[in-house]
């Protein structure tokens, strides 16, 4: 096929992305998805809502291997345990700053805007809090009790450690283990080969996924939140645009501009999976071989912030906060602004990004300052949006941070970062096979 008629992955999914909300805004807007009728049960609820759960599903299948080979990887090529120990306390203290300023200044934003006073509650729908893991079990449950058992539930935090262990374990046996680190090394190449496999479908995945959500909106809802809506997305975009992009610059001077246009494709992902953890495939992707990091500093800051880093679900804690407060007419104070931020970057810790997390973490908060936890429920209508636009802003962070950790580090690629190009996929590519490999 001639190369002017490839069209890039990127574009595709762009495409998929935009006739997925105009798909879905006709047949939210036209009534067409009304319950029982024939687009609800076999076009929205049937092929849109099939389609993307396998989707999905083939990309929740990738994050355990990926995360345990290309770990061990990782471990193996830094082959140096002090770095091994700054790559994490650096990425761990950005990951609790970023996210530490994107709540404050979302409630600052919110409370500056007034949002919630004088609301009115026309159908707050019931909202039940429920517990998150206090803090020492958190720390607990970083140390697999079965490693397993982990893998099987798809627990993040203690798959890491188990993984860096072993890394550590191989790097102590030497010469007599080289033979495991080679085969690490080829399964997690054929890992990413299976991301590549997953990722030619994603156009059309990503299609039906948007489309069922936004046929799925309630756009009332979304008129009468409308205060709401309006600051917590303005929040999440000085987010992404401003805090992001400033602290990449000045922490690592890698331009902002080149970073943007590299991540619309996670964006995408996060957006139409509203799942951190399902996107840690596309992210590790797109941070190795599109913007040059070094797999030993990307294989542990991909999963880890998938994980304990939340920007964009801080800020929604933030403004929501602010919201229920002023709509129960409770005066919080600096000290229960404080208490706020705090909760919610500690409860950022112990919560995995999948979807809708952030309104259980957001009820722990409340329990903490003695804000009604079924104000909740007003903000339950517009959740699922808000989660899919906070969702993008929390795999940039991810980004944000690998890349000035990776730089600070020398473990950036900058003529890859600053390649337009580079890493580029196009899905014809994708279903042909190397010559003299194909099926024999
Ligand atoms: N869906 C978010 C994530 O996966 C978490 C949340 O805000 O609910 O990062």
């Amino acid at each position: 096929m001639a190369e002017a008629n490839k069209t890039s992955l990127t574009v595709k999914v762009l495409v998929g992305m935009g006739l997925g909300i105009l798909v879905g805004l006709i047949i939210n807007l036209t009534g067409l998805n009304a319950d029982g009728s024939f687009t609800n049960v076999y076009v929205v609820e049937g092929l849109f809502n099939v389609v993307g759960k396998m989707f999905v599903n083939s990309l929740k299948m990738l994050v355990v291997p990926l995360v345990f080979f290309s770990l061990i990887c990782g471990v193996c090529g830094i082959g140096n345990i002090s770095m091994l120990g700054r790559v994490g306390s650096k990425a761990f203290g950005l990951y609790m700053l970023t996210t530490a300023i994107a709540i404050a200044v979302a409630i600052m934003l919110a409370s500056a805007s007034g949002i919630g006073a004088g609301f009115e509650q026309v159908s707050a729908s019931t909202f039940e809090g429920k517990e998150s893991p206090p803090l020492a079990q958190v720390l607990i449950d970083i140390i697999p009790g079965n490693p397993i058992n982990a893998m099987a539930n798809g627990d993040m935090l203690p798959i890491i450690f188990f993984s860096i262990l072993i890394g550590i374990a191989i790097l102590m046996v030497g010469e007599r283990a080289k033979g495991v680190i080679d085969g690490a090394e080829v399964l997690n190449e054929v890992m990413m080969k299976m991301v590549n496999i997953v990722m030619a479908v994603a156009p059309y995945a990503v299609f039906a996924l948007i489309a069922r959500s936004i046929a799925d909106l309630g756009l009332d809802l979304l008129m009468s939140l409308a205060g709401y809506v309006v600051v917590l997305v303005s929040a999440l975009l000085i987010h992404l645009f401003v805090t992001q992009m400033f602290l990449l610059k000045l922490l690592s001077g890698l331009s902002p501009v080149m970073f943007l246009r590299k991540i619309r494709n996670v964006q995408v992902f996060a957006f139409s999976t509203a799942s951190s953890n399902a996107t840690i495939p596309v992210t590790m992707r797109t941070v190795t071989s599109r913007m040059g990091v070094n797999n030993s500093v990307a294989s542990f800051t991909v999963p880890f912030g998938a994980t304990i880093n939340m920007d964009g679900t801080a800020i929604m804690q933030g403004v929501a906060t602010v919201f229920i407060a002023n709509v129960y007419g409770v005066e919080l104070g600096i000290a229960g602004y404080l208490t706020v931020i705090l909760m919610s970057v500690l409860a950022s810790i112990g919560t995995a990004g999948v979807p809708g997390v952030g309104l259980i973490m957001l009820s722990m908060v409340f329990a903490q300052v003695g804000l009604p936890v079924e104000g909740i429920g007003l903000v339950l209508g517009v959740d699922r949006l808000m989660d899919m636009i906070r969702t993008a802003v929390n795999v940039s962070g991810d980004a944000v941070v690998s890349s000035i950790v990776a730089k600070s580090e020398g473990k950036l690629d900058e003529t890859i970062y600053n390649d337009p190009e580079a890493g580029v996929t196009d899905t014809d590519s994708l279903t042909q096979f190397p010559v003299g490999q194909a099926a024999e």
